[in-house]
């Protein structure tokens, strides 16, 4: 068994018995510096079981990236969300329609990080590829508003020619599926998002997690290759071998179905 610390890895101070056991003091500060070493140690733990699993015909690719999962459950779309979301687009379509035009026929929408992944590495196909994987764990932040806003109805508003409102929101309403992840966004259903790329808010469109990015260097890294590996905890759940277009292999980890 390791030796407990006598000292904070925080700030050095001197620890009681009970602050030995977590090996840091009860300064604010030391509490969330730690949040950062916690990851470290769990990804730490990851690395290791996801290198003792892969194939040894993959080892040449030591680049592991690490993506989230998925686990809600699918279940019917209730009526109370559809009428969250015709609600909500009632709204921003009556927003949409008292905005002032916009200047050089640029519509601002809420942006979304990328993580550090430039216009062209975010086309690589490989990307959309991990996001499969994934499952889609970032579209839980959808809700029953998908994101989105008056300027998404602006940019759209359909490519100049004139169309109700009513069938704008039957439209958006048209592509809600039957059955979806609970607790995930009202478009998110078993394949994938249900709304058409150009349908979609900006922050759809643009985001990228922090986990596609490592897949960009890792394929850098490693001279067009890498490992993307979809972990909960320290556990893997999938592990895939990766180049730029794409899956070449996939590899089931052990005690995984
Ligand atoms: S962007 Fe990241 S979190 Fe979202 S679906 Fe893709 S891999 Fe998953
Ligand atoms: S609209 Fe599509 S991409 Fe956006 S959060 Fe919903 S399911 Fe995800
Ligand atoms: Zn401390």
């Amino acid at each position: 068994m390791p030796r407990q610390p006598s000292n904070c890895r925080g700030c050095g101070c001197q620890l009681s018995t009970i602050q030995r056991i977590r090996g840091i003091c009860d300064n604010p500060e030391c509490r969330r510096k730690d949040v950062n070493f916690q990851q470290q140690q769990r990804r730490q733990a990851a690395l290791q079981i996801i290198r003792d699993q892969i194939p040894a015909s993959w080892r040449t690719s030591t680049s592991v990236a690490f993506l989230p999962r998925n686990t809600n459950r699918l279940v019917p779309l209730s009526e109370t969300r559809i009428e969250a979301l015709r609600q909500h687009l009632e709204q921003i379509i009556t927003e949409a329609r008292a905005l002032p035009a916009p200047a050089f026929e640029v519509v601002k929408e809420t942006s979304a990080t990328t993580n550090g992944v430039d216009a062209k590495q975010s086309a690589l196909p490989v990307l959309d590829a991990a996001c499969g994987l994934c499952g889609g764990h970032c579209c839980a932040t959808g809700g029953n508003s998908a994101w989105l806003e008056p300027n998404t109805i602006r940019r759209l508003q359909w490519q100049r020619l004139p169309v109700a409102d009513t069938r704008i929101i039957e439209h958006y309403l048209g592509f809600v599926p039957e059955v979806g992840y609970e607790n995930s966004c009202i478009y998110h259903a078993e394949n994938g998002c249900c709304l058409p790329r150009t349908m979609r808010s900006n922050v759809c469109n643009q985001y990228l997690c922090k986990g596609l990015s490592e897949v960009v260097q890792g394929l850098e890294d490693g001279d067009g290759r890498c490992v993307a590996a979809t972990v909960i905890g320290v556990a893997p759940i999938s592990i895939a071998l990766v180049d730029a277009l794409g899956i070449l292999e996939t590899h089931k980890p052990a005690g995984k179905n």
